[in-house]
């Protein structure tokens, strides 16, 4: 079979939110213009030197039917649960917790003189880990392995396996591969990817042609945006006179119903008002 490029099938530029008590960000997944990237629900994007944009944070708020994936650049998260852990995420780590049958969490940015930036994707649950046990992977800037390849590209590999080389996060559902992708100007980089998954670019500095093919003049995309990338074997990307940094994710498709409300996300309205009721009568979170 010939070795498909993935063209774009959407550029999406992120819409600015107020979420949690006040913290302003950019949304590109979750919103009116693409509500589902199945298996993706959602991605924030988080940056600010300016402390009354993000000091309020993420109070304590539940989670149920979904896993969340915090990865920061800059500055440090305290979080804290109500299953009796806490910490702290800090530059280049990163937390992937999967809330599973429910969790009650906070997610404080500290006011730090860099500031904070960095990511929130949401990622589906399939119908049978919905209720699964909540677990948390909480990874180290060290633990992280990057990838050096031809041209000075650079790849940090957080979840799957590129090149050959794995990501510290593993038993995650959706099989997902999520990288940190700094490609430098005038270089072009081929970067395989599961045919048949869902993949998506963000582009948060600089600019990069995601082109369909060598021939195909495409156009430059600037951040911020996120490409959606249509299926393939590989994506193809070209830079110009400046250099490009993206997140390049990927994961399988659950083909599932979703319903969603709010931080909650299963597969039908009888099991969000089950999770309301539970929230009512104090029994959310059993263990
Ligand atoms: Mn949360």
């Amino acid at each position: 079979m010939k070795s498909l490029s993935r063209k774009i099938e959407a550029i999406i530029e992120p819409e600015p939110v107020v979420e949690g008590a006040g913290v302003r960000l950019n949304r590109s997944i979750g919103t009116r213009s693409l509500d589902y990237l199945d298996p993706f629900l959602l991605l924030d994007h988080f940056a600010s030197s300016n402390p009354r944009d993000y000091q309020a944070g993420f109070p304590l708020h539940p989670h149920r039917g979904i896993e969340t994936v915090t990865y920061v650049l800059r500055g440090e998260v305290h979080h804290k649960d109500t299953l009796g852990n806490s910490g702290s995420i800090g530059a280049g780590d990163v937390q992937w917790m999967t809330a599973g049958r429910g969790i009650m969490h906070e997610e404080m940015p500290q006011v730090r003189p860099e500031g904070i930036a960095g990511f929130q994707l949401w990622v589906n649950l399939p119908a049978k880990l919905k209720m699964t046990k909540p677990r948390y992977q909480d990874i180290r800037s060290g633990e992280i392995p990057e990838i050096k390849k031809e041209g000075a590209v650079r790849i940090r590999v957080i979840t799957g396996t590129v090149d050959g080389v794995s990501g510290p996060v593993t038993g995650i559902a959706a099989n997902p591969t999520y990288m940190d992708v700094f490609v430098p100007a005038h270089t072009t980089l081929i970067q395989p990817i599961h045919r048949g998954h869902t993949a998506f670019a963000y582009v948060f500095e600089g600019e990069a042609k995601f082109a369909g093919d060598e021939k195909e003049d495409g156009t430059m995309i600037s951040h911020p945006r996120l490409v959606v990338l249509g299926d393939g074997d590989y994506v193809q990307v070209i830079t110009g006179k400046t250099a490009v940094r993206f997140l390049l994710v990927s994961g399988k498709p659950l083909h599932e119903p979703i319903a969603r409300y709010g931080p909650f996300v299963m597969n039908t309205q009888e099991e969000i008002e089950q999770t309301l009721q539970e929230l009512r009568q104090g029994t959310f979170v059993t263990t």
